[in-house]
């Protein structure tokens, strides 16, 4: 990847300044498929998971590929349809879904609700009974398993606010079964993400697996199974497991049943798909600490200061790659919190103000986090491709866009 935006970045940076965000979509291209492949011997379906990187034209690109979406709020719903991916390809998620949310969802004629809690079960049958219909519905069941990744990302343990327990979820199945108003017909987990080791899902698709069957064999019209997302990425040298063992697993426990799998990675398709170009303001240096100050902040990648990510750093200087040698010194943006770091003591070369740092595995959940803190016009967002063909995915945003929205009451005061 260094080598396809090599010639051209000074020009990309000329044409759309910093901070910047950068998609390799022939990545994202190979990502999909890596996936989808490995499920090729069954009926499967990846439904990318939206969260993760909401961008239309990002979405599109996966619609194109055949990509359902996995969704978490009406807004992503409707991202996902404005994108071009088919009502039947979607599936919307989430704790708390609200009335009219599930209302509009269910208009649009989703492939299911993942439903959460009992009380939302009941929520979605008044509102498909006022529309005069059949909701599908999948239960998301909490294995209780813990996935091992940063307790923020942690989502398959009893104690977290997701899904419903395995002895629950059997007695709601039955309710949903009896209803007029709802057709289970998918089985759901979602455990975490950012899952660096293969035991804890293995452990979640055997139990939810024993439930899907104890379900089938009292007549339960489930059709669906879906593994949720959470495979891992290295941003480091992480050892990740083998797509194709994660597969198998899945293969082997879902063995003479006729069920769709459906897999929901968001990270693992974007993640290292993605680049924030930021450029070098300053270099400071105090008694204890080397700094070098950058134009992209924690508003712009949340997840350094958020989770203690590590993010992988390049240095550009006159559109040639810098490897020369360096020392230790924190990268930190202009935000006034001293949570604003990007990276922490990271080797860096001596830095002029206009060289270019590169933060690496930046496409998921990073500009899906930024924010307008401290009047900061979120970051643009640009395209490219192994034909190294190069577009716009996202305009820079301007002073105007912060505050179009307060500025009527400003008028109307005075
Ligand atoms: C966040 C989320 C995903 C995607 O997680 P990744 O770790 O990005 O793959 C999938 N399904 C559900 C229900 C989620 O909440």
């Amino acid at each position: 990847m260094e080598q396809s935006f090599f010639p051209c970045i000074n020009e990309l940076i000329g044409r759309f300044g910093t901070p910047l965000y950068l998609y390799d979509f022939s990545h994202i291209t190979q990502q999909y498929h890596a996936l989808k492949d490995e499920f090729a011997a069954r009926k499967s379906l990846i439904a990318y998971a939206l969260k993760a990187n909401s961008n239309l034209s990002l979405v599109a690109h996966l619609a194109r590929l055949g990509s359902g979406a996995d969704c978490v709020s009406l807004g992503e719903v409707k991202r996902a349809l404005l994108a071009g991916i088919a009502p039947y390809k979607i599936i919307f998620s989430g704790v708390g879904k609200q009335e009219y949310e599930i209302r509009e969802a269910l208009k649009i004629g989703i492939l299911f609700l993942n439903v959460e809690s009992e009380a939302e079960l009941l929520c979605v049958e008044k509102v498909a009974c006022e529309l005069g219909i059949c909701a599908r519905i999948s239960l998301r069941v909490n294995p209780d398993i813990d996935p091992k990744t940063h307790p923020y990302i942690s989502t398959g343990l009893s104690e977290n606010k997701f899904g419903v327990s395995i002895d629950e979820a059997k007695r709601l199945y039955l309710y949903a079964h009896k209803s007029e108003h709802l057709e289970p017909v998918a089985i759901h987990f979602h455990i975490g993400s950012q899952i660096l080791s293969l035991e804890p899902l293995a452990q979640s698709v055997q139990k939810i697996a024993a439930l899907l069957r104890s379900l089938l064999a009292i007549g339960l019209p489930l059709r669906f199974f879906d593994v949720g997302g959470g495979i891992g990425i290295p941003y480091k040298n992480e050892q990740t497991f083998a797509l194709y063992d994660y597969a198998q697993m899945i293969l082997a426990n879902l063995s003479g049943l006729d069920v769709t799998i459906i897999c929901e990675p968001g990270r693992f398709i974007v993640g290292n798909s993605g680049f924030l170009v930021c450029s070098v303001l300053y270099e400071k240096i105090t008694q204890s600490k080397r700094f070098v100050i950058v134009d992209g902040a924690m508003n712009d990648l949340l997840r350094p200061t958020l989770y203690q990510a590590y993010h992988d750093v390049m240095v550009w200087r006159n559109g040639w790659l810098a490897t020369d040698n360096g020392t230790a010194c924190d990268v930190v943006g202009p935000i006034c919190e001293s949570g604003d770091w990007l990276a922490k003591d990271v080797v860096l070369p001596p830095l002029q103000s206009g060289d270019l740092i590169v933060f690496k595995s930046a496409g998921a959940y990073g500009m899906a986090m930024a924010s307008n803190y401290n009047s900061r016009e979120r970051a643009a967002e640009v395209a490219f491709d192994h034909t190294g063909k190069i577009w716009q995915i996202r305009e820079r945003e301007s002073l105007q866009n912060l505050w179009a929205l307060e500025l009527p009451f400003l008028q109307a005061q005075n």
